[in-house]
């Protein structure tokens, strides 16, 4: 008996890896994270697969569960949005389980980062613009260490990526202006990857005024960088002069 944590992915039921996929089909429960996960994945699980929507239920009511499913010796797919390393709240559990004996592994998914970069048709890795991709969020309920704050994170200019802050989209570009300025490019996506996915590409001077008016307020990625302004040098990996065994 194993407990499977799966990234489902940032919504479109065909972004989970085939391996994700596979052990959903596989597993007798299912515990998904009903807020953010497609209802469409449940689609891969079997017909006698008992489902429960963790959106409702506390740590110890989730741990409950697996410890069912332990006794009656039946696997469990613990299902998260995007990637279930990025703010998956997943290691709680996993020490959890560790305390209980149960065995588990992680299935990595797509971040929806990175679906939000497919929308947009977009490299967040620019010769001569940025080469580093920060990951990170306002703070809300969970507190931010004071080394990481947005502040600080500025002055890097590097590609921002910022998860659950879209409904404070006028503290962060107060807090980014001063090093990004006015007109640095900023995208926002909403739902990458669903039907109903939206993208509004504005700058930091405009886009408070966009979010609002398009009713924006969650479930969004925030980018931020001069990468959205594709003004660049092209890539040496397809340099004639390059050789490609040269990158590792
Ligand atoms: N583990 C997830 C993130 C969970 S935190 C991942 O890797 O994507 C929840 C936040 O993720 C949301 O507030 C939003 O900022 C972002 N998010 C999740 N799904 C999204 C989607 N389809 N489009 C845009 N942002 C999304």
């Amino acid at each position: 008996m194993k407990v499977y944590f799966i990234g489902a992915g940032p919504g479109d039921p065909e972004l989970i890896t085939v391996k994700g996929k596979r052990v959903i089909e596989s597993c007798g429960y299912c515990i998904y994270a009903g807020s953010l996960v497609n209802k469409e994945i449940l689609n891969y699980c079997r017909k006698d697969t008992k489902i429960y929507d963790s959106a409702s239920m506390a740590l110890e009511e989730i741990i409950t569960v697996m410890e069912e499913a332990k006794e009656k010796n039946i696997d469990v797919a613990r299902l998260h949005t995007g990637d279930p390393s990025i703010y998956g709240a997943i290691q709680e559990q996993m020490l959890e389980l560790d305390k209980r004996d149960i065995d588990y592994e992680v299935i990595p998914g797509v971040s929806s980062f990175l679906a939000a970069a497919a929308a947009l048709k977009q490299e967040l890795t620019l010769p001569g613009v940025s080469q580093t991709i920060i990951i990170t969020r306002i703070e809300g309920r969970t507190p931010v260490p004071e080394t990481e704050k947005l502040e600080t994170l500025s002055k890097t200019k590097a590609t921002l990526c910022i998860f659950l802050s879209v409904k404070e989209i006028k503290r962060v570009t107060d807090i980014l202006k001063p090093a990004y300025g006015n007109d640095c490019p900023v995208a926002i996506v909403y739902k990458a990857s669903w039907k109903d996915e939206k993208i509004i590409t504005s700058d930091l001077g405009n886009v408070v005024d966009a979010t609002i008016q398009n009713g924006i307020k969650r479930t969004a990625i925030i980018i931020v960088g001069n990468v959205l302004s594709r003004n660049f040098e092209y890539s040496k990996l397809y340099d004639k002069h390059f050789k490609h065994s040269h990158r590792n």
